[in-house]
């Protein structure tokens, strides 16, 4: 008989499953970390539709090899280190989105007889679970210093000691751009000294290129710490994401890039991990990234859509800077401080459930999608935490 007590839900979706069945008209949900217009709606980028478009009804749906479409990553793979770097050593496998492809890296370290993997604190809540899941263990290094999330800023000197920590063949998850939940990325000099200590300690490092573009505006701005990670001569692993950047959530699309002297061995070992999970990877989505990337118009299109997603969002972040300084008399100004698509707004959790009862959501740590706050939610998703927070 199956027999199992029950499985907590994850918090992100369990949130979305309270904020649904919340009958109040004036909810609002900061939750998922999914794009939304100012009107609140998701969207499909013009590139995409022109994308499908060109694609057709007639398009084939055979199996893709296990690796994947070659020139989606080929092209994934020039969108991802920038034009004009050297590719030499580098073989890519495609993944089911991020999350795919964090998992096939994780389980390719646990292969290589990696024991413990590292992210940072905060951090995405499902790295812990897919590292765990990986047969791994999981522990965190110091990120920002949570005595004081109003300045938040990188705790970059226990950072650091924390890496020294490490064992030579641990592994460390370190977020490329936009980091999540904290919006806080570390500086350029500050990831020069991180790839050092990872290349001196001999750390496996798994890059998770999530948000690519969300960051700056800017895709090829995004990839710096990539580009530093290139520029050494450490083995690494990057794991890419179109779910956010293309607006292809649904689709799972992603790519995993390695990095190495042996990345063709590292690949095919990758390719028998996915070939005893799920097969081959889906179709449609890399077609589409394909087709978009591969014309110079659609890629010019796709490069001002993800500027104009990512300006949308830093206009919330300032409008919702000054209402907050307005109905609190406090600065707000690590709002405008932080980048990307999140805000680590530094609510309690007994505010955050303050807010909840208002039927504004965000999640317990306190962190908001600034693309959920639109022109039409500001004035309230305000009003609410500023009185939670009296
Ligand atoms: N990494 C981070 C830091 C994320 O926030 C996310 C999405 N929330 C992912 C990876 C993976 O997302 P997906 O599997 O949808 O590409």
């Amino acid at each position: 008989m199956f027999s199992l007590p029950p499985t907590p839900e994850d918090p992100v979706f369990a949130l979305n499953r309270l904020f649904t069945s919340d009958p109040s008209p004036l909810k609002i949900s900061c939750g998922i970390g999914a794009y939304r217009d100012n009107s609140g709606n998701p969207t499909v980028l013009s590139c995409v539709k022109k994308a499908k478009e060109i694609i057709g009804a007639e398009s084939q749906n055979e199996y893709l090899p296990i690796a994947g479409d070659a020139e989606f990553l080929r092209l994934s793979r020039e969108l991802c280190f920038g034009d004009g770097s050297d590719l030499s050593n580098v073989e890519s496998i495609q993944s089911l989105s991020g999350t795919g492809g964090l998992y096939l890296s994780l389980k390719l370290l646990k292969k290589l007889g990696c024991k413990k993997v590292y992210a940072s604190n905060p951090t995405w809540g499902n790295h812990k679970s897919l590292t765990l899941n990986a047969g791994l263990e999981y522990s965190t290094y110091t990120y920002l210093d949570l005595s004081n999330l109003k300045t938040p800023e990188i705790d970059f000197k226990n950072l650091i000691q924390d890496l020294e920590g490490m064992q030579k063949g641990e592994g460390v998850i370190l977020q490329a751009c936009g980091h999540n939940p904290t919006g806080v990325d570390p500086s350029e000099g500050e990831w020069e000294e991180i790839v050092e200590v990872c290349g001196r300690k001999g750390l496996y490092v798994i890059l998770d290129n999530a948000y690519q573009g969300f960051a700056s505006g800017s895709p090829s701005s995004d990839s710096l710490s990539i580009r530093k990670f290139l520029s050494s001569s450490l083995d690494f692993l990057v794991c890419c994401s179109y779910a956010k950047n293309f607006g292809l959530y649904g689709q799972r699309v992603g790519a995993v890039h390695v990095v190495s002297s042996e990345s063709k061995n590292v690949v095919d070992a990758m390719k028998q991990i996915a070939r005893a999970t799920y097969s081959n990877p889906p179709k449609y989505g890399s077609d589409i990234v394909k087709t978009v990337l591969g014309s110079s118009e659609l890629r010019e299109d796709w490069i001002s859509e993800v500027g104009e997603m990512s300006s949308r969002i830093k206009s919330m972040r300032l409008a919702i800077r000054e209402k907050l300084e307005e109905k609190t008399g406090t600065s707000w100004k690590h709002v405008t401080d932080q980048i990307g698509m999140f805000s680590y707004t530094g609510l309690s959790k007994e505010q955050v459930m303050k807010c909840r009862e208002e039927s504004v959501y965000m999640l317990d740590s306190g962190r908001i999608s600034v693309a959920g706050v639109n022109e039409g939610n500001l004035e309230r998703i305000c009003e609410v935490i500023g009185k939670a927070v009296e």
